[in-house]
């Protein structure tokens, strides 16, 4: 009992507000109590009670490779012992820097901080200041981490738990940031600093851009001289070797990225030209800090990913992706439930209902399947047969490049059997 989930979600429940140090891992949507985890590796997490789920949280992103790569466990074991955090400038950060701005074209120079939430916040900031305006643009159902002035319309758990944004967020915050609806160009003024997007909608389960969109916002940002930010803190290095700019062939001026790039530790970097960076302090009037940025091992374990792959394993792991997505939706409709499944390279969205329907192409279409219910029960019956989808219906599946081909195709079998579950649900 005292290594059991229920007894170790009691324990959490004490301690922490609902058991859970991010909302995204609490089961409110689903129902139920959370897995606890003790180890992964590779495709898979075991939990307390010692049963083995394949694994499509990967948590939310952050694991490219899966769980414990051994390269990247060795590369960490041999960081460790020669301390870890100086507050001075480290190899590693020059070594992780270097990676990333030789990756993408354009990009010239990058600050590191420990989460995509700070990424996203101090590139705001930073457009602000090198535009001297205030506005900033979203997208609905886009998420940019937690910050004040970008939970509004937000996706991922603010979605999940159906807030129009957060309690505790002053008007004042929110009063410059303006919501646009996912592939629609808005029309911009000079007022705008900056339009920031998910280049492939990831937070409102999976929207990807339509044809022109994210031209169209270049293009709209040229025109009245405001700053286009790619927030790919997923699709950095998960999309393409050289990420969304590389998927697209269309490039912002200010990108962030976070997740992969810490191969499973907290980091989070933003960066563009040199011309904008320079009104980062110290260079500049925009202040921006952190105690543990760019910290020596997430930097060494994220250099040690990027390094592991390479263009080919991306073809791939897309081609791997589009293969299973086609499979989970054919073995999901066998049991008389309609399933899609939208791919983006190796990005994977589910969506479920009991009628046919078309791929949503923006917030106000996806929150309609994502709250018809059916996501629970398909999760649970799934969980029941070992496999870990995100306990809501607003994630998408993250398929790494340790799930093989046999964990697919054992995925899609277990699929069959929860949509009948689901389906008489
Ligand atoms: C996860 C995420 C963030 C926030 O990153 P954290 O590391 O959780 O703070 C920002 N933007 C996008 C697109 C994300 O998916």
């Amino acid at each position: 009992m005292s290594d059991s989930n229920a007894a170790w979600f009691e324990r959490a429940q004490a301690v922490i507000p609902g058991g859970v140090d991010s909302p995204v891992r609490s089961f409110s949507s689903v129902g139920g109590t959370p897995y606890t985890v003790v180890r992964g590796r590779g495709a898979y997490v075991e939990d307390v009670e010692g049963t083995t789920y394949i694994d499509y949280v990967q948590s939310y992103g952050a694991s490219l490779l899966g769980h414990a790569h051994p390269e990247v466990v060795e590369t960490l074991r041999a960081a460790v012992g020669d301390g870890t955090t100086f507050g001075a400038p480290t190899p590693g950060e020059v070594l992780l820097a270097e990676m990333i701005v030789g990756r993408v074209a354009g990009l010239e120079q990058v600050r590191f901080v420990s989460s995509g939430t700070e990424a996203v916040m101090s590139a705001v900031r930073l457009a602000r200041g090198a535009t001297g305006r205030d506005k900033i643009v979203k997208f609905d159902g886009c998420y940019h981490g937690h910050s004040d002035a970008l939970l509004v319309a937000g996706g991922s758990g603010v979605a999940q738990l159906g807030l129009p944004g957060s309690a505790g967020v002053t008007s004042g915050a929110v009063s410059d940031t303006i919501v646009a609806r996912y592939n629609h160009v808005p029309v911009l003024d000079d007022q705008v600093a900056a339009v920031l997007v998910e280049p492939v909608a990831a937070n409102m389960n999976l929207v990807a851009p339509a044809a022109g969109f994210l031209q169209g916002l270049r293009d709209e940002c040229d025109r009245v001289g405001a700053l286009l930010i790619f927030d790919e803190v997923i699709t950095g290095f998960r999309l393409a070797p050289g990420g969304a700019e590389q998927y697209f062939g269309v490039t912002p001026d200010l990108w962030c990225f976070g997740k992969v790039i810490g191969g499973g530790l907290p980091i989070g970097a933003f960066g563009g030209s040199k011309k904008i960076l320079s009104s980062l302090a110290p260079l500049g009037p925009v202040y921006q800090a952190g105690t543990l940025s760019g910290n020596p091992l997430a930097t060494a374990a994220g250099t040690r990913v990027l390094g592991l792959v390479n263009g080919d394993q991306y073809d791939i792991l897309a081609s791997r992706v589009a293969t299973f997505a086609n499979e989970l939706q054919a073995a999901i409709r066998s049991s008389g439930l309609y399933a899609r499944c939208p791919v983006e390279g190796p990005l994977m969205g589910l969506y479920l209902s009991r009628d046919e329907f078309e791929t949503p192409t923006n917030f106000r279409e996806a929150k309609i399947l994502c709250d018809n219910g059916l996501y629970a029960a398909f999760f649970h019956a799934m969980l029941d047969r070992g496999v870990a989808l995100a306990p809501g219906a607003y994630e998408i599946l993250f398929v790494s490049f340790a799930h093989s081909v046999e964990d697919l195709a054992t995925t899609v079998h277990r699929a069959a059997e929860s949509a009948e579950v689901a389906a008489t649900s």
